[in-house]
């Protein structure tokens, strides 16, 4: 399918996931980049550290060329850096301070953003939305590579909802923020798919309606909601002794074996 010149997420195929696949290999550095992004996003390689491209490079089996090509992509994402003369690091996690920050600017225009949309998306773009969101369902139970995609497909949405507003100079504010994958860094092992995939629902279902109001405040609360994630997972990581009760009966939350957080019970989603 064809894509917007300006979109800023050149290897999100989420929305391709049901169309045939084409007959030529991908390339590689699409393929470099799809196995750094789910190394980034999951923190296998950690906050801060050194990329060795040459161990990649063995690691993938594939030369160096697509993997410095890949990381410049990445860079561009803000989730990697380059010092000069010696190399790459993956990118820090965001502070509180940046965290308290971007939801600020994000809850002052998203949702407004969101009202704009359900009165002025075409009709194509509300379909885009649909196979999207169906696509993210269908990667949020999946392996590193399907998590990293969930994330570029919350871009993704983030991003059709800003340019149904009609205003791209809003659109590219909030694009040029970056925030979505930095979030899914900090809730990697955590069930934020399944959480995010409802509120989506909600605030979809309010733009298929031309519902304004209704638009505004799924997207507040898929706001307040996916901070309150964040801020979940920033107090169980500086408070490890803190009793868990759910443990007995509940099995890891995922895959990646995060412990179920009791905090997650408050979350306005549930
Ligand atoms: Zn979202």
């Amino acid at each position: 399918m064809s894509r917007n010149p300006g979109e800023p997420f050149p290897f999100a195929r989420l929305m391709e996931v049901n169309e045939q696949r084409p007959s030529y290999p991908r390339s590689l550095v699409e393929m470099a980049y799809e196995q750094l992004l789910s190394m980034l996003v999951t923190m296998k390689i950690p906050p801060g550290a050194h990329i060795g491209i040459e161990a990649l490079a063995r690691q993938l089996k594939i030369s160096q060329t697509p993997i410095r090509e890949a990381l410049t992509l990445l860079e561009a994402q803000k989730l990697a850096y380059k010092i000069p003369n010696v190399g790459f690091r993956a990118a820090n996690l965001l502070t509180p301070e940046d965290i308290d920050a971007l939801f600020e600017i994000r809850l002052m225009i998203e949702p407004a953003m969101a009202a704009l949309a359900a009165e002025r998306a075409s009709e194509e773009t509300l379909q885009a939305l649909v196979s999207l969101s169906h696509a993210m369902a269908e990667a949020a139970d999946g392996n590193d590579v399907a998590y990293a995609q969930f994330a570029e497909g919350d871009a993704r949405l983030h991003h059709l909802v800003a340019t149904a507003s009609g205003n791209r100079f809003i659109a590219e504010a909030i694009e040029g923020l970056h925030v979505h994958l930095h979030i899914f860094r900090f809730l990697v092992n955590t069930n934020a798919t399944r959480k995010a995939l409802s509120e989506h629902q909600v605030l979809i279902d309010a733009l298929l309606a031309r519902d304004a109001a209704a638009a505004e405040a799924a997207m507040r609360a898929h706001l307040h909601a996916s901070r309150q994630r964040m801020d979940s997972v920033m107090t169980a990581d500086h408070e490890p002794e803190l009793p868990v009760d759910d443990t007995a009966t509940a099995k890891p939350s995922t895959r990646r074996g995060r412990p179920r957080r009791k905090a997650a019970a408050t979350d306005p989603a549930d």
